[in-house]
């Protein structure tokens, strides 16, 4: 097909794979676009050769698990090529609004970290790693340890630029093509390209008091977990991970000591399982004795082990780039280019402890590699205007249940074992597919995040009441279904 003055390359190694390395799904051709309108030109030409069927999908990082940026025969939309545009507006005082970036959607987060950092600004809501377009997050949620104060990144996110399946560009906010603002966001890549977005920004701290304690109780974990939530006048961030084995913490981070050899009560081969609260305190000022203060009315309220509570200070930057300093470590241990079947669930708080029952029942910790991350959110600050999608409210049909305002977010993140062929490999999607099925469909109420389905029903079962909705924004904004197939929501207008 000719594609005119587009320079569409055969080139497509990249493109045909992602970091989770399960699916490999070779594109026709991948388009470097120089501009925007390289993608409006070649959206436009594809919907008006309604016969023409080339799927197309934007990559970002590339950092999917199960080919969602991939379009087998299609083109794929190399977004870092677009140039690296990161503008900072900060609010002048007497001026109303808030300070914010505009970047373009191939913009990785570590970068407007490093841009805003400059002027002493940073975005609000974040995901444990850096290394992940503005784009690519955007059309899933961006969640991580302040998502419980700010809410997920779709929340943080004042305009946005999308060249539409039809190749329109249209600038949209909450005021402006609403519609299709709200429909992109969490909206796995179906509605548009987002090539620009504007980012909320707020005052960076100093520093950050990173904090860790430990638990032999599952129930008081949580309570804890949620005790911290409920205080965010004090406390930033709060994440949790349950300590399945020797691994879970070798590694888990450079900033804190090899804790196995520290503590007794979690002995080398011991088959009880631990579970381990992280959270965090910014620090505004280099010498802040008040953070003291505040850290002991925190602590005297929380019912970990006891005097197991590791307490380290880093720079911000530091603290947010964690996970690369892991990402180091596992690229030295030739174990970061591994396959990752990986499962990320949302879990009603009525029903976290059936779904830690369940999970157990699913996995071995003996041998168990990567974090299980598991951590609170609060509903409230996620707009039930955008496509993304949570437990729907009294989906858990489990004694307690009701209380539907905490959200869990419980991420398996498994690598696979150098000495694990392909049945093995299936094995454990396996598993994670029951367990996935079994919490969906049982008595958890839960529902995927960054959702992998196969069939149909289970598209629509995932959306739930806004599967209409969400099909009704298809039909609108990419009705020829040119968009991310690679996310393989099948069958959309049946
Ligand atoms: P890609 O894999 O490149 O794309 C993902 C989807 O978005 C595809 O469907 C693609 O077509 C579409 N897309 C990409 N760019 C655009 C665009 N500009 N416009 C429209 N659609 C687009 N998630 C969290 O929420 N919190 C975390 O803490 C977190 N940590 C992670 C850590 C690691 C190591 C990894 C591998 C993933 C993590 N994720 C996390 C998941 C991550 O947010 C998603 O996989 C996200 O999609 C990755 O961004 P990406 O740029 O790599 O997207």
């Amino acid at each position: 097909m000719d594609f005119g003055p587009l320079n569409i390359s055969q080139t497509t190694n990249t493109a045909s794979s992602d970091f989770g390395r399960i699916i490999f799904h070779s594109p026709s051709g991948v388009l470097r676009p120089d501009s925007p309108r390289d993608i409006s030109l070649l959206l436009s030409f594809l919907s008006a050769s309604a016969f023409s069927q080339l799927t197309v999908a934007a990559r970002g990082a590339g950092h999917s698990i199960h080919g969602q940026a991939q379009a087998l025969d299609g083109i794929v939309i190399m977004m870092d090529s677009l140039p690296p545009t990161i503008e900072i507006h900060r609010r002048r005082n007497g001026e109303a609004g808030f300070s914010y970036a505009d970047v373009n959607g191939g913009v990785l987060w570590v970068e407007l970290l490093e841009e805003s950092l400059k002027v002493g600004l940073a975005p609000r809501s974040w995901t444990d790693y850096l290394y992940l377009s503005i784009g690519g997050t955007l059309s899933n949620g961006g969640i991580s340890g302040q998502a419980f104060k700010y809410g997920p990144q779709i929340s943080n996110v004042l305009q946005l630029d999308v060249i539409t399946g039809k190749g329109e560009l249209v600038t949209c906010s909450p005021t402006r093509s609403s519609e299709l603002f709200y429909a992109v966001l969490g909206g796995l890549g179906q509605f548009g390209i987002i090539t620009s977005a504007r980012i909320l920004l707020q005052d960076a701290p100093h520093k950050v008091r990173w904090l860790r304690a430990f638990y032999e109780d599952f129930d008081i974990f949580t309570r804890d977990q949620e005790l911290l939530i409920s205080m965010p006048d004090k406390v930033d961030y709060v994440e949790g991970f349950m300590v399945l084995n020797e691994k879970s913490l070798h590694g888990s981070s450079i900033a804190f000591p090899s804790y196995m050899d520290s503590i007794p009560q979690l002995p080398k081969g011991s088959s009880k399982v631990y579970y381990c609260i992280e959270f965090a305190v910014h620090v505004y000022q280099a010498k802040d004795s008040f953070i003291e203060q505040v850290v002991e009315e925190i602590l005297r309220q929380m019912s970990y082990m006891p005097s197991r509570i590791y307490s380290v200070e880093v720079s911000y930057f530091d603290f947010l780039n964690r996970v690369r300093m892991e990402e180091m470590e596992l690229r030295r241990r030739d174990v970061w280019d591994v396959p990752h079947p990986w499962l990320n669930m949302f879990v009603p708080k009525s029903g976290i402890r059936e779904f830690r029952v369940l999970l157990m029942e699913h996995i071995s910790p003996e041998d168990f590699e990567g974090p299980v991350l598991i951590y609170p959110l609060l509903r409230e600050k996620w707009s039930t205007n955008t496509s993304a999608v949570l437990p729907e409210v009294g989906a858990a049909s489990t004694v307690g249940g009701g209380d539907d305002e905490v959200v869990y977010i419980v991420g398996v993140l498994r690598s696979t074992p150098s000495n694990c062929p392909p049945a093995c490999l299936h094995e454990l999607l396996r598993r994670h597919h029951h367990i996935a099925e079994a919490a969906i469909g049982g008595q958890v109420g839960a529902k995927q995040y960054l959702p992998h389905h196969q069939t149909a029903r289970q598209w629509r079962e995932h959306f739930g009441r806004r599967w209409e909705r969400f099909a009704a924004w298809k039909a609108r904004f990419d009705p020829l279904n040119i968009l991310a197939p690679g996310q393989g929501i099948l069958l959309l207008h049946s």
